[in-house]
């Protein structure tokens, strides 16, 4: 069975990015009204972050990056992939592997829309399949990415557009990416809200993701990332698997069970987390979500 198929089209040259054919135009505009009383993800917090007004995030009203580069390291599907670290996270996971860019302990390049555009031009001469917009995490940058691609838009390039985030986006802001991201990649960390709160602070977790899952998958190709945590596979990992086949299972849908944890940052304040996962415990995240039948990745 063919997966992916729209993206790989795109990444191929089949097919035309999809943020060539959105209106950007009313994009920009609905973003930046979100900007104004901070609404991008579901913390809510409302701040005016053009007057650089500093929510749970801490991202600036300006363009932050911690590096941007081709990564080789993605999925085979993706590289070389032009990742793209934007500063600062809405969460605060307790093991981030990224830990220098959430807790703010670089300072990051500040960059202006038109700079990032010509990055992203230049790095699809070097053979970049894609952008990779990360971080931390994207969303709170949301209104600045939709203006690069209206740059990259107004100059006819067409590379496809990657979201790789924790999905914790807002409605109104997942609705600004539809129509617009040629591929989805969202972190599924938790099973449950109160892991969620106890390992990354954040509430409303579950029904927050899996809306936005299911958005997702009816708007684009979505390969969904699950860092398999050790001693979670009956809290988070058992029931992230069962939600996924029984609400979005289908060929747009790959997954990826993802075996590197290691505990960085803070894990080992957290007995359960405090050492690397087993070999056994990834392959029996992997054997149950074949059992489930879902696309799972090699
Ligand atoms: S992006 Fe999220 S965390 Fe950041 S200010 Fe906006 S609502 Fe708050």
């Amino acid at each position: 069975m063919e997966v992916l198929g729209y993206y790989l089209a795109v990444r191929d040259g089949k097919k035309k990015a999809r943020f060539l054919s959105a209106n950007l135009d009313e994009k920009v505009e609905e973003a930046f009204r979100l900007f104004e009383k901070c609404e991008l993800c579901e913390h809510k917090c409302r701040v005016d972050r053009i007057k650089g007004q500093l929510g749970v995030c801490r991202a600036p009203p300006y363009i932050l990056l911690s590096s941007e580069f081709l990564h080789y390291g993605e999925e085979s599907f993706l590289v070389p992939s032009h990742t793209i670290f934007f500063m600062g996270c809405n969460f605060a996971c307790v093991y981030c592997q990224n830990y220098t860019i959430s807790n703010w302990l670089e300072l990051g390049v500040k960059l202006s829309e038109e700079e990032l555009a010509d990055m992203i031009v230049a790095r699809k001469k070097q053979g970049a399949k894609n952008v990779n917009f990360v971080g931390g995490e994207p969303t709170p940058y949301l209104p600045f990415i939709l203006k690069v691609l209206r740059i990259l838009k107004e100059r006819e390039v067409s590379v496809p557009v990657v979201w790789n985030s924790n999905f914790y986006m807002s409605r109104k802001a997942m609705n600004l990416l539809k129509g617009v991201v040629d591929l989805y990649l969202p972190d599924f960390k938790y099973g449950n809200d109160e892991c969620a709160l106890r390992l990354s602070k954040v509430r409303n977790y579950f029904a927050t993701v899996t809306r936005n899952l299911k958005e997702a998958a009816g708007d684009a190709d979505v390969c969904i990332r699950h860092l398999v945590l050790p001693n979670h596979f009956e809290c988070c990992t058992k029931p992230i698997l069962e939600w996924i086949a029984s609400n979005i299972n289908g060929k747009n849908v790959v997954v990826n069970i993802m075996p590197q944890y290691r505990p960085e940052w803070k894990a080992q304040e957290y007995e359960e987390i405090s050492r690397p996962l087993k070999v056994e415990e990834w392959e029996k995240a992997v054997r149950y979500a074949e059992e489930l039948g879902l696309n799972v990745m090699d």
